[in-house]
């Protein structure tokens, strides 16, 4: 059987799950215990919606970090080509 990964609750506070369910950790905490985190009993058929639309929206926002990034960087070399350290280091 596919390992049950460790419960939200149980993740959250960095403690070991019982990986029953509700685990015995909610139990105690009477709180409800959730796995949103990884699929569940779905595991072998692979949903890929909920996750894979997540991590695109966070690549996307690394992707614009990286644009602006390499924007920014960009423009750093064309000032350093306009202030003609380039040319210096030729004429040695
Ligand atoms: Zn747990
Ligand atoms: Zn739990």
């Amino acid at each position: 059987m596919a390992d049950r990964p460790a419960c939200d609750q149980c993740r959250r506070r960095k403690i070991r799950c019982s990986r029953d369910w509700p685990c015995t950790a909610c139990q105690v905490a009477n709180q409800f215990c959730t796995t949103t985190g990884q699929g569940l009993e779905l595991s072998d058929s692979m949903p890929r919606g909920h996750a894979s639309s997540q991590f695109e929206h966070k690549i996307d926002t690394i992707a614009g970090h990286v644009d602006s990034v390499a924007g920014f960087i960009g423009g750093l070399l064309s000032a350093a080509r306009n202030f003609g350290w380039g040319s210096d280091l030729c004429r040695g």
